[in-house]
């Protein structure tokens, strides 16, 4: 696609650390309405580029567009607000809360806009509490999780993940990328993911996907981009990418 048509792009990202060359030189755009998936190695910079798209890190050299819009550099809360949101590789719940109290956290990640938007409307704050648990509640529903009052840490680990999910949709984003977030579910949790990623995809959602399973991102995917020791690979349409000779060399060399 052209320019014009990328939601995010990224050009000739950097970040070393010592001599580790984590993300050494990446390009990629990614377009409206893609599910653009990263694939590579165990190693190859995957999570560290995410890390670098939503401002967790700082690009040593290198340019991030969103929108548009210049983001390098830029603090998570302020990306979060932009409308791009994520989760990480390791579940980050607060164990001790509620399914409902983890997916309202992401709603304080936009507080400041929502407040402005409908200030007006709502003279207390006990009102904007509400929708903001009423929204927490839709979310909840929309990925097929009932029970919100139970303690996070009381969840198996796929609906602590399904409950990450909810929190990084819960602000409304742009874009939602995700750092392998079948890693530990079983058959069926796997299958429920895929259909809800691909449900919020038809809705307009621009969705970023690191994954390791395979039949997952031939299933999702409009467009991978292959990393191997922090450079790209290959990237381009699925069809053409899993059948690459380069791919299936890195992946056999892992
Ligand atoms: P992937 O997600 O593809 O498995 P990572 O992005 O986690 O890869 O890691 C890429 C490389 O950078 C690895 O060699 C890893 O050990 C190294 N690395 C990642 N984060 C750090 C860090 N905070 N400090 C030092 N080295 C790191
Ligand atoms: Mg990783």
């Amino acid at each position: 696609g052209s320019t014009a048509d990328s939601l995010l792009k990224v050009s000739d990202l950097v970040l070393h650390f010592g001599g580790v060359k984590a993300v050494d030189g990446v390009s990629l755009q990614v377009l409206q309405g893609d599910v653009h998936c990263v694939i590579g190695p165990n190693g190859s910079g995957k999570s560290t580029l995410l890390n670098l798209i939503s401002g967790i890190y700082k690009p040593q050299s290198g340019q991030i567009l969103f929108a548009g819009q210049s983001i390098g550099g830029k603090k998570p809360s302020h990306i979060a607000r932009l409308g791009m949101t994520r989760t990480f590789q390791n579940i980050r719940l607060f164990p001790e809360m509620t399914v409902l109290e983890n997916v309202m956290v992401g709603l304080h990640t936009r507080t400041s806009a929502s407040m402005l938007q409908i200030g007006f409307g709502l003279p207390n704050a006990a009102k904007e509490e509400r929708a903001m648990r009423e929204r927490a509640i839709e979310i909840l529903d929309f990925v097929g999780f009932a029970e919100s009052n139970q303690l996070a840490k009381n969840l198996s680990y796929g609906q602590q993940r399904m409950v990450e999910i909810a929190r990084a949709l819960v602000s409304n984003p742009i874009i939602l990328m995700l750092d392998e977030p079948a890693a530990g579910m079983n058959e069926e949790e796997t299958r429920k993911l895929v259909h809800l990623l691909k449900r919020l995809n038809q809705t307009g959602l621009t969705i970023v996907l690191i994954e390791h399973d395979m039949a997952m991102v031939s299933s999702m995917a409009s467009q991978i981009t292959v990393l191997d020791f922090g450079k790209q690979i290959a990237s381009g349409l699925p069809d053409a990418i899993l059948s690459d000779e380069r791919v299936i060399k890195a992946y056999l060399g892992e």
